[in-house]
């Protein structure tokens, strides 16, 4: 008994939008242009629609009314979330913060992936802790082996992806640990020079996280020039890849435009770095961080306590993945195919994740049936429909 969804346009990332049908079994992509189901099998009629591979948001601190740092309660709702807005594979993303309560936290949260029930949630995001600039909750901690392990051991090996800055002081080492245990490691937080940064790529760390936030400018040397730092090593190296909050308020559509000129597609992706409010109507949501958030879609959540000496500004994403596609979609002047990658297998790659982001057999039967104005009609994890909006 499988999934057969006939008369639908596949999008193959990379490669091309094809008009055909795809049966999903045991968990999988079992075949891709048969022409009729197996028995018992359950037929979905695509009617032309496009099906792409499930998103993959490397980079989302929550969703709707859930935070991941509130702990296990809020990641479990949060999985059964993401699949409405046509994430499949989310890294939870997590920024721990000083102080040893936060390896029991993180314990709780590593020993709940395994009982989600929605977007697949393999491993772990850690947003930092060997970070050189403070913002969005991050820390300023030079890079120390002795609490990597801790940290690495208190998620149970479950850990994908760790952002760090190449101007923090000892991170190479740092660097080095997590390519040898093929976590992948992330540059973000920094304003480090441009040897600084490449150093760090050739020492493993080839993606940017959230690129162009909390990246500034590094200092100028002599008056007037202006220096050359993480943006530009990353930029220009073939090898290197970045993702960016495509919500258009995190970061200018022209810059978006500018690394795809860089980099092709292909060494561009997108995140939501979502949090509370994410995926919500318009309006104003409370939060754990002292003040309310007023959400609204392209807008990011903005304080909305008028009494904060910040009041107005950014404090965080409210994107979801169906919009920064239906946005890259509109920015980005490529074929659809590549579009689609930057949403897909860019960021799966980006984070070594193998089975998920494209649709080929053999792979995880991840996949989004879209209606035309891309919310999901239908949304699939591992074979199994767990939305259902026809
Ligand atoms: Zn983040």
């Amino acid at each position: 008994m499988g999934e057969f969804i006939t008369n639908v346009r596949v999008v193959f990332p990379e490669q091309h939008i094809i008009s055909t049908s795809i049966r999903f079994a045991d968990g999988c992509v079992e075949a891709i242009g048969t022409e009729a189901p197996e028995q018992g099998d359950t037929v979905t009629q695509g009617d032309g629609r496009l099906l792409t591979p499930g998103l993959v948001d490397v980079h989302v601190h929550g969703i709707m009314q859930y935070n991941f740092d509130n702990g296990p309660d809020d990641l479990l709702a949060a999985s059964k979330c993401f699949p409405k807005f046509g994430a499949t594979t989310v890294l939870p993303t997590v920024v721990p913060q000083r102080g040893k309560e936060m390896l029991p936290k993180l314990a709780d949260l590593a020993e709940s992936l395994d009982r989600v029930e929605g977007a697949k949630m393999p491993s772990l995001h850690l947003e930092g802790p060997f970070t050189a600039l403070p913002g969005a909750g991050c820390d300023v901690m030079p890079g120390d082996l002795g609490l990597l392990e801790e940290l690495l051991s208190a998620c149970r090996e479950r850990v994908q992806v760790m952002s760090l800055s190449p101007d923090t002081p000892n991170i190479l080492p740092v660097i080095e640990r997590l390519c040898e245990l093929e976590i992948a490691p992330f540059v973000t937080h920094t304003q480090s020079s441009l040897a600084q940064a490449q150093t760090a790529i050739a020492a493993g760390a080839r993606h940017a996280t959230h690129f162009y936030d909390v990246f500034p400018i590094p200092p100028d040397e002599d008056p007037g020039v202006r220096p050359p730092g993480a943006v530009e090593a990353f930029l220009v190296d073939p090898n290197a890849t970045v993702d960016f909050i495509a919500d258009g308020c995190h970061v200018d559509p022209v810059v978006i435009q500018l690394a795809v000129r860089a980099k092709t597609c292909r060494g561009v992706a997108v995140i939501s770095d979502a949090n509370i409010g994410a995926g919500m109507p318009p309006g104003v949501y409370p939060t754990p961080w002292g003040f309310p958030v007023h959400v609204e879609p392209g807008n990011g959540a903005r304080i909305a306590d008028l009494n904060h000496p910040l009041y107005g500004g950014l404090a965080g994403s409210a994107l979801t993945m169906n919009m920064a596609m239906a946005n890259v979609l509109k920015w980005i002047d490529a074929p659809p195919e590549m579009i689609w990658s930057m949403g897909t297998i860019n960021p799966a790659r980006a984070a070594g994740l193998t089975a998920t982001g494209k649709l080929e057999v053999g792979q995880d039967a991840d996949a989004v049936l879209w209606n035309d104005d891309l919310t999901p009609c239908m949304t699939w994890v591992r074979g199994k429909n767990v939305l259902n909006n026809t």
